[in-house]
């Protein structure tokens, strides 16, 4: 079972002229092996309920709950959200300078698990999954980040992933900075994850472009702080068409 609930989520952020309301009452539930997109203009706070979600310090919730099968997120640190099954990959991915991919996945695997995975398995597992994102087996040895093209963090974030395998994934972003190529790789990623039983993802982008190789099912506009429309897969086919206009001029 994996479903992640989030009830009018209120959410400020500290800026340099206090605090400043992001997120004004964001309800939006992902069902058991369901795929949901949030698409809206830049500033809409689509980061801002990334990191929310991943319980990020400058980002205070003021109002709301959010669930994980029931329990409640909000109260867990950063850790316990990774241990109860969220996954989060974020727009803008930290360089982690002298630590390598593969010491990094492991510890990650280890903190989540409880246990350091087999060694002889999860060197197999990681060699498996680098080459699956057309990633080099040296990858392993390079720095988180340090370097990484933007293709190559993306294809970073989707082996982690696939590595933890968590309850719900919720991706920022994820097709930003890639070519068509790259896209694919992680898009099949993503498939092959969501592809399991009752896998949730939350998958929040700026361009409809992801969407024709993750079909959601549902698609979410956000704008201002808000969920402005709600629908199918047709409705990333109409942002395609139309753009976010009537949307944004709706609350202005
Ligand atoms: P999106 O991801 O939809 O482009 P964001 O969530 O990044 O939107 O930002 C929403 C709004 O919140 C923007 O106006 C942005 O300037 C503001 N904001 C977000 N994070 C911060 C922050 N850490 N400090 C100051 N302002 C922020
Ligand atoms: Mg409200
Ligand atoms: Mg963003």
């Amino acid at each position: 079972m994996s479903t992640l609930e989030i009830k009018d989520l209120h959410v400020t952020v500290d800026t340099e002229d206090g605090a400043k309301e992001i997120l004004k009452g964001v309800t939006l539930t992902i069902g058991d092996g369901e795929t949901h997109a949030i698409m809206g203009p830049n500033g809409s706070g689509k980061s801002t309920l990334a990191y929310s979600i991943a319980g990020h310090p400058k980002y205070t919730v003021t109002g709301g709950t959010v669930t994980l099968d029931g329990e409640d997120v909000l109260s867990m640190s950063v850790d316990e959200r990774a241990r109860a099954g969220l996954f989060l990959a974020m727009q803008y991915p930290v360089e982690v300078p002298g630590v390598s991919v593969s010491n990094f996945l492991r510890t990650a695997k280890t903190a989540i698990d409880g246990e350091s995975p087999k060694l002889r398995t999860w060197v197999k597992d990681v060699n498996a999954t680098l080459e699956k994102l057309n990633l080099d087996p040296t990858f392993a040895q390079r720095s988180v980040n340090e370097g990484f093209s933007g293709g190559e963090k993306k294809r970073h974030e989707i082996a982690q992933l696939e590595l933890l395998n968590p309850k719900v994934a919720v991706l920022d972003e994820t097709d930003s900075g890639l070519d068509i190529d790259a896209l694919k790789i992680v898009s099949e990623g993503v498939n092959r994850f969501r592809e399991q039983e009752g896998k949730g993802v939350l998958l929040i982008t700026h361009y409809t472009r992801i969407l024709r190789y993750i079909e959601p099912d549902f698609v979410h506009v956000f704008v201002d702080g808000r969920i402005a429309e709600q629908g199918g897969p047709e409705l990333a086919d109409q942002l395609e068409a139309e753009g976010y206009d009537k949307y944004v001029s709706a609350v202005r």
